[in-house]
């Protein structure tokens, strides 16, 4: 069984991820979408539950797609689900340099541990969960930046106006 993890903030899950998700669930027997807070990043917009929640939401129809959250470190993580690939996604190649770097780390930490670049679709480049919640601020259309399905959650979510759907 080839299990991959794909690890991140997903704060929230955006169409560039979800391209990501879709393309190495066709390429792994089973991917896990890891949703990591031990990073810098932490303590974001939507807790750790509510983005696994969303994550799941958006991946219903994917069989093969698992959805977890983790507080350890993505290499020790792995080595306890037994993986030995983690899947990262490349925007620019300001990306490529940090994601090297982790990628050595985490094959020191647990030297069966392979990391898979899958580059992004030229129409995601500049997406990511800052540029969405950022524009969420502002009230602008999000179809082109997230899931239909969760884009009424992150409206809500950013001006706070309250329903808790999670
Ligand atoms: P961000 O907060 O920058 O969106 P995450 O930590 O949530 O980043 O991202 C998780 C993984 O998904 C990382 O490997 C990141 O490079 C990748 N990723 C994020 N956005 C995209 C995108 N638009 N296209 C391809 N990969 C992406």
């Amino acid at each position: 069984m080839r299990r991959a993890i794909y690890p991140g903030s997903f704060d929230p899950v955006t169409l560039g991820h979800l391209d990501i998700i879709k393309r190495a669930a066709a390429i792994f027997d089973e991917l896990i979408v890891c949703v990591s807070v031990n990073s810098a990043k932490d303590g974001g917009l939507f807790s750790p539950e509510e983005r696994v929640e969303l994550i799941r939401t958006v991946t219903e129809e994917l069989p093969n797609v698992k959805v977890d959250c983790s507080r350890e470190l993505v290499a020790e993580y792995a080595r306890r689900c037994r993986a030995r690939v983690l899947v990262k996604g490349l925007r620019a190649v300001s990306d490529y340099e940090s994601e090297i770097q982790m990628a050595m780390i985490n094959a020191k930490l647990y030297p069966r541990l392979d990391t898979v670049f899958l580059y992004t679709r030229p129409k995601y480049a500049y997406l990511s969960s800052t540029v969405v919640k950022e524009l969420a601020r502002y009230g602008a259309e999000l179809s082109d930046f997230v899931p239909r399905q969760i884009i009424e959650r992150v409206r809500d979510k950013v001006t706070g106006s309250g329903r808790d759907y999670l």
